[in-house]
């Protein structure tokens, strides 16, 4: 596992801050299995980077956010666990569940973005409703009778939350706080609305076939 990054820094690095449950030695709080007795570990609370092995950065190496989800995966496989007892079956559950949460939020730039300003304290809740953007397709929403004008519109909107996703990490990246926050909630109201032009499209086609 020596490719894996930080699978190797079990004791005496400056994480190693909890104990086996079976044979209390210490072990690294994002340790999957004890150093000493192999044992699989509990979750534990650590950030998404740390459960992942990947350095706390903005920008991520996507490669290898890949390798380390699908190394560590493999490692908790429920067939691995087969044999083992209800506990340990349960805690490489938990692991994997956990493991799950963390690949999903870090490899979207949407979710990733969201859970850096949650990491830096940073987040505010903005109203979407009052965003211009969003009352603009909120009132062509209104207007979209047909399964064409639909269609714009939700091409409109995907190509809002693509350009939003931009605008988002670079004010990430340039720690503006307030404009990243205002920016979520402009693609959270985007979101919603390209969700409801898609179930209106739907809805439209039927009535059609009908
Ligand atoms: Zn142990």
């Amino acid at each position: 596992m020596s490719n894996v990054i930080g699978m190797s820094e079990y004791v005496g690095s400056s994480v190693a801050n909890s104990y086996c449950w079976l044979c209390q030695k210490p072990v690294s709080a994002r340790a999957l299995f004890c150093p000493i007795c192999g044992t699989i570990q509990p979750v534990r609370e650590i950030d998404h980077y740390a459960r992942l092995g990947m350095e706390k950065r903005l920008d991520i190496a996507v490669d290898l956010l890949e390798r380390q989800y699908t190394t560590m995966s493999c490692m908790l496989a429920p067939e691995r666990f087969l044999i083992r007892g209800l506990g340990e079956r349960g805690h490489a559950a938990r692991q994997l569940e956990a493991l799950i949460v963390a690949y999903e939020t870090l490899r979207e730039p949407l979710k990733r973005g969201r859970y850096w300003l949650r990491l830096n304290e940073k987040e505010s809740k903005e109203d979407a409703a009052s965003n211009p953007l969003v009352i603009e397709l909120r009132q062509e929403l209104t207007n979209a009778a047909d399964p064409s004008h639909c269609d714009r519109l939700a091409q409109k909107a995907g190509q809002a939350l693509e350009h939003g996703v931009k605008v988002l990490m670079h004010a990430l990246r340039g720690e503006n706080w307030e404009e990243a926050n205002m920016t979520l909630s402009q693609l959270d109201g985007v979101e919603i609305i390209l969700n409801e032009v898609r179930e209106r499209r739907t809805g439209l086609a039927s009535q059609i076939r009908e």
